[in-house]
């Protein structure tokens, strides 16, 4: 069965793309990392070295891209799967601390954000592209051994160690921990930059000519255009989930990427997409797709647990629900209402 599906909207598997560029006012870094294209513009300003913040983010991205890639056997995240259950596995700095937040994220989202998930991932081959629909059976198999699986990091000496026989897969908070080093790199030197993860926005300072950021959000029923867009303000990593990610069909049918742990199916959301602000990507970047899989009553009670964090979230019905905390939200495209969430 797999191969025969033919993958719809699938983002770009650029091989690493790398280019760079600028003008009088920004310079500018594109590449392609963790199966996505990234752009980051830094903003001129006396303080800041453009060139100089640039290619150390383009060391980082790289850097933590090779820590995390499931598809190569030498990366961390290869080395803590392919470990026997007992030993402890060294890794880097940032692999134990991405680890620590994972499984923070287990505990916060009531365990639908699970990085455990990999041999159900697997299954669908949303880790390796080798897309299909599998069988009920094999779903059952894989989900009962991520039920049983387990770890432990220690972010004092950067080790793993897994319990039982445990897969990890980091997609669903890599790209929002990637955001947060990037941040802090920009910050360190008091830059102005608008970092882009493949949709995951960052700012970073405030706009050099003192006017906001404006943040837009992809419509999730037509992604060529916007859904609404708001002001931010820098420091705020801006994180979505949708269905329409990355997806394929097959007997008629959409299947994609955000999975519910409980069914080992994509979640059967009655949100089309979720998007997290707030100052800690790494969190709204678990918490997006946690919402996502919960579905719109749960994400709204999560909205209340999460006072420090802002949401939007639009429905299947073309609802678009936000936190009042966003500045100047508006809709984009008159097919949506919106609606404020009372917290
Ligand atoms: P994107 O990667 O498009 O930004 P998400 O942040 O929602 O989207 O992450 C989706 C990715 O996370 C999937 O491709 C998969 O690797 C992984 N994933 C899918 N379902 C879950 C889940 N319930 N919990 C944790 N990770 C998940
Ligand atoms: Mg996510």
């Amino acid at each position: 069965m797999k191969k025969v599906v033919s993958v719809l909207l699938c983002i770009a598997f650029l091989a690493g793309l790398c280019s760079c560029g600028g003008n009088n006012e920004y310079d500018t870094l594109e590449l392609t990392a963790m199966n996505t294209v990234m752009k980051i513009t830094v903003f001129k300003n006396s303080e800041t070295d453009t060139k100089k913040l640039l290619d150390n983010m383009r060391d980082c991205i790289e850097k933590i891209d090779g820590l995390m890639d499931v598809n190569n056997p030498d990366s961390d995240i290869s080395r803590v799967n392919d470990a026997a259950v007992g030993v402890a596995v060294a890794v880097d700095y940032h692999t134990a601390h991405i680890l620590e937040k994972a499984l923070a994220a287990y505990q916060y989202t009531d365990s639908l954000f699970d990085v455990k998930l990999l041999p159900v991932i697997t299954l669908w081959g949303f880790d390796n592209g080798n897309y299909g629909v599998p069988k009920d059976a094999d779903i059952a198999d894989a989900l009962e051994s991520v039920g049983k699986a387990s770890f432990e990091v220690s972010t004092v000496d950067n080790t793993v160690v897994k319990h039982t026989e445990t897969q990890i897969a980091l997609g669903g908070i890599a790209k929002g921990y990637l955001g947060d080093v990037l941040l802090q790199l920009a910050e360190d030197v008091n830059a102005t930059a608008l970092i882009n993860l493949g949709g995951n926005i960052v700012l970073a300072g405030d706009k050099t000519d003192g006017t906001p950021w404006s943040v837009g959000i992809k419509n999730p029923v037509d992604t060529e255009g916007l859904a609404c867009s708001f002001e931010g303000s820098g420091g705020l990593s801006v994180v979505t989930s949708g269905a329409y990610e990355r997806c394929f069909q097959y007997g008629g049918k959409t299947y994609h990427h955000i999975i519910d742990p409980a069914t080992g199916y994509p979640a059967n959301s009655d949100l089309l997409s979720v998007s997290v602000i707030g100052e800690e990507g790494a969190v709204c970047d678990a918490l997006s797709t946690a919402l996502f899989v919960g579905g719109k009553e749960k994400a709204i009670e999560f909205t209340k647990e999460f006072d420090s964090y802002e949401f939007i979230l639009i429905t299947e019905n073309n609802e678009l629900f936000y936190t009042a905390g966003i500045k100047n939200i508006e809709v984009s495209d008159d097919t949506f209402t919106l609606k404020e969430i009372e917290r």
